[in-house]
């Protein structure tokens, strides 16, 4: 059995990364392990960053957003000269196994690294929900409800005014979030990376076609792989007439404190990864398929597709007229 194992977040941070620090820590000592905390992704790795963690040192996390080990991108980390660094470190802290939390980049230097020899096991923690082998990564579910409570907000007063408001939603290249809060918003149009739109088509006659039923307040829900809504709104209100407004959500969707579904698969898939570390299994993904809690390899997570339920977007064109 490993004696000693280290943890990191590492790239954008995510709500329910904490439930999944806590459940290392205290699934690790539980089994007697030392567990090592790692400032700052693989940054804190290369510098010997880091320091032992205790049952009670992830006392009172669980139910805060972001990390308490910090996150960070590094460079640096995917030269062979960072790696060898991050290798030295943990041999001198004799570190055997490490549980990395983040998307997919991290994931590849959870590969590189698991490669060289210190077996790595990987987390998903992403509001973006983009990682192939996994129905919902850790944040997901927090983002979601975050972006429902602000465009419910925002419906508010573009109801007062008779507005229209479009909104950009996070998500990087992937269309998930937009989607499914979009749904949850009863947005009229919802743009997402992966089906192109014809704007006249898509917004504005869609638009037209609701203000013939007497609608005339607004949701446009857009994906920032699209962007642009500031020309968007401008557009929309030349061609209907309708006041626009245009809202950027910005970092407020990776923020704030964790929903139940996500300090439960933060929970649940740190305990997972332990489980394997324990044993010596590295360079695996722990995932979430159909509520089960699995493992996959992580060569294999990465060439994986994840294709978007595009009978969601169908659904919702039908429904929000
Ligand atoms: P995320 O994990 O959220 O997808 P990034 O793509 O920024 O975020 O990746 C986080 C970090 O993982 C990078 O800053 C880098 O240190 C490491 N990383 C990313 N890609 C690679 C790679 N191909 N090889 C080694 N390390 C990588």
């Amino acid at each position: 059995m490993l004696k000693t194992i280290g943890v990191l977040t590492s790239g954008g941070d995510a709500p329910g990364m904490n439930a999944a620090i806590r459940a290392v820590v205290r699934a690790g000592c539980e089994l007697g392990m030392t567990v090592y905390g790692i400032n700052r992704g693989y940054n804190g790795l290369m510098e010997n960053d880091m320091y032992e963690m205790h049952l009670r040192t992830v006392s009172d996390i669980i139910n805060r957003g972001g990390t308490i080990l910090y996150s960070a991108r590094s460079e640096r980390f995917k030269t062979e000269e960072g790696m060898q660094a991050a290798i030295r470190v943990c041999r001198e802290r004799g570190i055997e196994g490490l549980v990395v939390i983040g998307g997919d980049g991290s994931f590849r230097g959870a590969r590189d690294l698991s490669l060289r020899g210190v077996p790595c096991v990987a987390i998903p923690g992403t509001i973006d929900n983009d990682i192939a082998c996994c129905d919902r990564t850790i944040g997901y579910d927090t983002a979601m409800n975050t972006v429902v409570d602000m465009v419910d907000r925002i419906r508010d007063t573009t109801e007062s005014h008779d507005r229209c408001a479009v909104v950009e939603v996070m998500g990087r290249g992937a269309g998930y979030l937009v989607l499914n809060s979009g749904i949850a918003c009863g947005a009229t149009s919802i743009l997402i990376p992966e089906v192109p739109y014809d704007f006249e088509r898509d917004v504005i006659e869609r638009m037209k076609r609701t203000q013939r039923s007497n609608k005339v307040h607004f949701v446009i829900m857009v994906s920032e792989a699209i962007g642009g809504v500031a020309e968007m709104a401008k557009r929309i209100q030349k061609e209907t007439g309708v006041e626009s407004r245009a809202t950027v959500l910005g970092h407020v969707q990776r923020g704030g404190s964790p929903t139940a579904a996500d300090r439960i698969l933060g929970s649940q898939m740190g305990y997972h990864a332990v489980q394997l570390l324990k044993e010596g299994i590295g360079n695996r993904v722990v995932a979430t398929q159909k509520g089960d809690i699995l493992d996959f390899d992580i060569f294999e997570a990465l060439n994986m597709k994840k294709e978007i339920d595009l009978s969601l977007y169908t659904m919702s064109n039908e429904i929000s007229i």
